[in-house]
């Protein structure tokens, strides 16, 4: 055989898929993928309230007054926090909070500087 193998469609098995341009076809499911696979998966990305991407080491302001667990402490609007690490989980922001200490804040409740 001269032809190269073509890839088993991935839904149903067919073996008679076929290329057109940049993709293979599966002509039992019509099923179409493209040729160079999966898109890489991308890092997490984690984005502040307006949808700006935050990196560690950025300055955030707390667009929400928000308590702090176990306290009658406050993190008030417009507080501005430095130098955030990004972390995984509900609480996607670790931080340290002058007057109060490290904490975990959303993303969704900050924003940018
Ligand atoms: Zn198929």
């Amino acid at each position: 055989m001269t032809e190269a193998t073509l890839p088993a469609c991935a839904k149903c098995g067919c073996e008679y898929t076929y290329e057109e341009g940049n993709l293979y076809i599966c002509p039992e499911c019509s099923c179409e993928w493209s040729k160079f696979g999966a898109p890489e998966d991308e890092e997490e990305v984690i984005k502040d309230a307006y949808g700006t991407v935050l990196k560690d080491g950025d300055t955030i302001t707390v667009i929400k007054d928000l308590k702090v667990k176990g306290s009658s402490s406050v993190v008030k609007v417009g507080m501005k926090i430095k130098n955030i690490r990004l972390v995984s989980g509900d609480h996607d922001i670790d931080c340290k909070i002058p007057g109060i200490g490290s904490m975990g804040l959303k993303s969704e409740f900050v924003k940018k500087v």
